[in-house]
């Protein structure tokens, strides 16, 4: 059966009002699931505040054996977060698949971790000791393109740190996060988690309340500099990893074909809505017609289909809001650049665009400026390296970017300069939980992952000893 109930105080409950969920696949609703108003919101706040006490005086290894309880509860139901997901957000069942994997490691990974506290100086007069307690309540709100692991990358330092949580899916895909929620009602005390659902109408009042100490955001910048202005009042620990327009350099000593796949899946994956996708190509111009060709056969070979159907490599787009915006940036490529492959919507029920690859576009065309967060990429041409290192950071946004070198040493040369919060060298996406990853620039503040990750959920108390009794 579908998940539909919010989470509130340890019971799955209806909501004042109600949300239909959308496949995008199809373009119609799917489920009907409750939706909270701004009184179901109070009560989630005052549960995980009521609860914050209790749940920081346990040991992190008690909290952590709550986590791996949930994570086995995940696995045990996997298929059917896969489908859900699928059936929600789009992308293709074996992404999916890999997504709740990940998810189900990363409870496991923080399941693991042990914050203890740390001796900063002792000498036979002295001893200088840094515990890190937990914040208290915390706000979890999310976008719609990873609905599961930004879910579980959010909950699990939260919880192990000793805070509570109210998570708040996007509106568009709240699916897994309620799937999530009836498997913690029957695992965590009431009140330690609590999973609500609005329709856009509440993540203001949740990230702005006076009693939600922290709040750890993934969406887009704009969303991000409102959060950060409205906890300005009470000065709340914020987190917020917003978008990025990152770009890929290639180098001229590589094999062109071998390139144009890694940069293809890079940009495709998840139908091109992945923060840290690429989403603008920087080709040295002694292979910039060959991964260009290269480019286009591979989009226009690629299977674009309903996820859940075997063999479809991009789904569609995740929300209609999204799908006009990629209407628009299309026809911006085509006034602005010469189409290869794709160009336009698919002609069928759903939010399907067809894989785009378009070449000799301006610098600052909307498509290479702004970001796309779909299946439609620029490739430009450079001549000169720093030529091509001062245009990929002529950007508004620093999230991520890869260099794509035959010399690996001249490769990290070129990674070295570019002004993002994470550079790949011939490889991409690849985020251990243990490595902290977000932007510079206005791609965000903070770190999630790593310790740095995990500890931008801790309060740093230092206590300060004399040895000498008076
Ligand atoms: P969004 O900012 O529109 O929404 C994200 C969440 O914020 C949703 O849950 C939404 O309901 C909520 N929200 C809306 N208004 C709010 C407000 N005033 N206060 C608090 N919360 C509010 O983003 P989106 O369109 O869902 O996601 C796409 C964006 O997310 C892209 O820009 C993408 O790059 C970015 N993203 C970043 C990362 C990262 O790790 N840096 C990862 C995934 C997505």
């Amino acid at each position: 059966m579908l998940p539909s109930k919010l989470l509130i105080n340890g019971a799955l409950v209806e909501g004042a009002l109600k949300l239909e969920v959308i496949n995008p696949a199809t373009g119609k609703p799917f489920a009907t699931i409750e939706r909270a108003d701004a009184e179901q919101l109070e009560e989630a706040i005052a549960a995980a505040k009521a609860a914050a006490p209790g749940w920081a005086a346990l040991s992190c290894a008690a909290r952590g054996e709550y986590l791996a309880k949930l994570a086995d509860a995940i696995e045990a139901n996997k298929d059917e977060f896969a489908k859900l997901l699928t059936t929600e957000q789009g992308k293709p069942l074996k992404q999916a698949m890999g997504e709740v994997i990940g998810g189900i490691y990363q409870l496991r990974h923080y399941a693991a971790q042990r914050i203890e506290p740390v001796i900063l100086r002792e000498t036979d007069a002295i001893r200088i000791i840094e515990h890190r307690t937990p914040l208290g309540v915390v706000a979890a709100i999310t976008p719609w393109n990873f609905p599961f692991m930004m879910v579980t990358q959010k909950m699990g330092p939260a919880l192990i740190a000793g805070n509570t949580v109210v998570a708040k899916p996007a509106p568009t895909t709240p699916m897994c996060a309620l799937k999530i929620a009836e498997l913690a009602a029957d695992i965590f005390p009431s009140g330690v988690v609590n999973v609500i659902v609005d329709n856009n109408d509440l993540g203001a009042a949740l990230s702005s309340h006076p009693d939600v100490a922290k709040v750890s955001f993934t969406g887009s910048t704009g969303t991000g500099r409102k959060i950060f202005a409205a906890g300005a009042d009470d000065l709340k620990r914020i987190t917020l990893e917003l978008g990025g327009n990152d770009a890929a350099i290639v180098l001229d000593d590589v094999d062109p074909k071998a390139v144009a796949s890694k940069l293809f899946n890079g940009a495709m994956v998840n139908a091109g809505q992945v923060c840290l996708a690429i989403k603008r190509v920087y080709a040295h111009a002694s292979i910039y017609d060959e991964i260009c060709t290269e480019l286009a056969l591979l989009a226009e070979s690629a299977v674009v289909d309903d996820g859940l159907n075997q063999g479809a490599q991009i789904g569609p787009v995740q929300n209609k809001m999204q799908y006009d915006k990629l209407c628009g940036f299309l026809e911006d490529a085509a006034a602005n650049g010469t189409i290869l492959a794709g160009g336009k919507p698919l002609d069928r029920q759903g939010y399907f665009i067809a894989p785009t690859i378009v070449r000799d576009i301006a610098d600052d065309a909307r498509l290479v400026r702004e970001e796309q967060f779909g299946p439609v990429l620029p490739v430009m041409k450079y001549d000169d390296i720093d030529d091509a290192i001062a245009r990929a950071n002529d950007n508004e946004y620093g999230l991520g970017g890869t260099i794509w070198a035959g010399n690996v040493d001249r490769g990290v040369e070129v990674a070295m300069k570019i002004d993002s919060g994470t550079v790949w060298v011939n490889k991409h996406l690849d985020l251990p939980f243990d490595i902290p990853f977000g932007g510079s620039k206005q791609s965000g503040i903070g770190r999630e992952g790593g310790d740095e990750g995990l500890f931008a959920y801790t309060q740093p108390h230092v206590v300060n000893i004399a040895k000498a009794a008076i």
